[in-house]
C-alpha cells in the first residue's frame, strides 16, 4: 500500500478516536504512516545508489500494480514484524505516547494484511527478523 493512502486511511481512523484521545491522534498518524520508514532502509541496502533508489520509489505504482514486474522477492522490513510490535507494545505498557503510536501501527499492519491478501495476492514481506535471520536470506 501507497505512504499516502496509509496517511489518509491514519488520519480518518484517528478522527474516530479524537473524543478518546484529543490532539495526541496525530501519533496515531505518526504510528500509521512512518512506519512504511522501513522500506526506504531496506531498498538503500537493497540499491547502494542514492539514484537507484530514487527510481525504486518513483516506479513504486507500477512496483506494486504489476507485482514488481518479476521481482516476486520475499523481504524483509523490520518495522513490520513481530519482533518490532513486541518492542512496541513494551514501551506502550509504560509510556502514553507509544501506545498511541501502537494504535497507528496496529491499524496500518491491518491495513498492509488487506492489501497484500485481496490486492496483492501474496505477502512481500517476512513477518520475523529471526525468521529472516535463519533463513539467511539477502535482501
Ligand atoms: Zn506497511
Amino acid at each position: 500500500m501507497f505512504l499516502i493512502t496509509h496517511f489518509i486511511l491514519a488520519t480518518i481512523f484517528s478522527f474516530f478516536l479524537f473524543p478518546l484521545f484529543g490532539w495526541d491522534v496525530w501519533l496515531i498518524i505518526v504510528g500509521g504512516t512512518f512506519i512504511d520508514l522501513d522500506h526506504f532502509i531496506t531498498n538503500s541496502f537493497r540499491f547502494k545508489k542514492p539514484k537507484d533508489i530514487i527510481t525504486y520509489f518513483s516506479k513504486q505504482f507500477k512496483f506494486f500494480m504489476r507485482k514488481a514486474e518479476g521481482d516476486n522477492k520475499v523481504r524483509l522490513y523490520p518495522f513490520h514484524s513481530i519482533e518490532f510490535l513486541v518492542v512496541l507494545v513494551t514501551l506502550a505498557l509504560f509510556f502514553r505516547p507509544a501506545f498511541l503510536i501502537l494504535i497507528g501501527v496496529v491499524f496500518h499492519l491491518i491495513s498492509d494484511f488487506i492489501s497484500d491478501t485481496f490486492i496483492l495476492k501474496r505477502f512481500i514481506r517476512y513477518f520475523s527478523i529471526i525468521g529472516w535471520l535463519r533463513k539467511g536470506k539477502g535482501l
